[in-house]
């Protein structure tokens, strides 16, 4: 290992792809002879128009994004998302939520904030280990939307099949799973992701947007900024944007086309995750924590039997030289983050070093 890198297995920041931030570091003082570090350019100059040009159409490209979206990058990072999309969407007050996690959970209780939420599923019955059905959801005739957290990144679960919404329009948090596998953008009215997780630096989420749920009529108390249609009317560049996310996220953009785009992304995320579960599945001290169906192939939640052998074991796989492996603070237990840019030598390492820490502790 060249630069004596940590197989970090945080669930954001997170990882990012090694040649990329190569890149990044080659550029750092001097950004193609423009004389500049990109932190240091005017968003309005004819260099960085290129670098958010060029991002927005390589995202296009990788995603096959449908000319009717409108792709938005907006600071605030995903918990912003969770105020701007009842602000934006809610028409007639009313907007479904499944309710799959903790990050569904504060998205309801910002949406709350808005207009009347109906919880059109819920997998609370069990600790959120799973995905419920979602085949015949009773939704309002008057719903505004139909809203999910496609992968839960604290409870580990992923949508493997979309919801039937009804006709309603489908609202989608990718935050955790967004560019890890092909999406069918035409099958949603939106979709955001905070790029921290799978793409690049906090701060910032891409937004993906039909361009008729852009609205002229929002309630006067919405801000400016927290109007979609101030983004996409402006390029992203109402006010100063979040440049240096841009500008990595861009690079990350260029790296997944070069490697194959999103179905490589998602062959080797499904074989890095089997690597993973297989042990877990087998193991006789950890157990994963979800339902095998709805498991995630980003974020894997693993308890053994006591939380002091879990926060051994986190300790231990500390000082084994791996990062981040302790479960979020609401669930416990140990959760490892494989994120497009964990190479499958480290999920390899860390099967290895679990199995050893099993065999000496079982
Ligand atoms: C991290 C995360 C968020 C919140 O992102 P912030 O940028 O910290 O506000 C929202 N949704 C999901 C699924 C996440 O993983």
């Amino acid at each position: 290992m060249k630069y004596n890198r940590t197989y970090n297995f945080s669930a954001g920041p997170a990882m990012m792809p090694e040649p990329v931030l190569e890149e990044i570091a080659a550029e750092m003082l001097n950004y193609r002879g423009s004389g500049m570090c990109v932190m240091e350019m005017s968003h309005r100059s004819k260099v960085f128009q290129q670098i958010r040009d060029e991002a927005e159409a390589d995202l296009r490209r990788l995603m096959s994004i449908p000319d009717n979206y409108k792709v938005l990058f907006v600071q605030g990072g995903g918990t912003v998302q969770f105020a701007m999309v009842p602000m934006n969407l809610m028409k007639n007050g009313v907007g479904c939520y499944v309710e799959t996690g903790a990050w569904s959970k504060k998205a309801i209780a910002e949406a709350k904030k808005y207009g009347e939420v109906k919880i059109a599923a819920s997998s609370a019955d069990k600790n959120f280990s799973y995905i419920p059905d979602c085949s015949d959801l009773d939704i309002p005739g008057n719903a505004d939307y139909v809203y999910i957290c496609e992968n839960e990144t604290i409870n580990g679960t992923t949508y493997f099949k979309l919801p039937d919404t009804k006709g309603k329009i489908l609202v989608s948090d990718q935050s955790s799973m967004f560019l890890s596998r092909p999406c069918d953008v035409s099958k949603y009215g939106l979709i955001w992701a905070g790029v921290q997780k799978n793409v690049g630096p906090a701060g910032m989420a891409v937004v993906i947007i039909r361009e008729d749920l852009l609205r002229d009529d929002l309630p006067k108390f919405v801000p400016t900024y927290m109007s979609y249609k101030t983004h996409a009317d402006n390029d992203s560049l109402y006010n100063t944007p979040n440049c240096w996310a841009i500008y990595c996220c861009g690079k990350v953009f260029k790296y997944l086309l070069d490697n194959g785009g999103l179905e490589a992304m998602n062959r080797r995320n499904q074989e890095k995750a089997a690597i993973l579960y297989d042990f877990l599945d087998r193991s006789r001290l950890f157990t994963g924590a979800v339902a095998k169906e709805d498991r995630s192939l980003m974020n894997v939640p693993f308890v053994t039997p006591s939380k002091e052998q879990d926060a051994e074991v986190v300790a231990a796989s500390k000082a084994a030289g791996f990062d981040n492996l302790k479960g979020h603070k609401s669930v416990g237990g140990l959760r490892a983050s494989i994120y497009n840019a964990m190479p499958k030598e480290g999920v390899e390492a860390l099967v290895e070093f679990l199995k050893k820490y099993e065999a000496e502790h079982a």
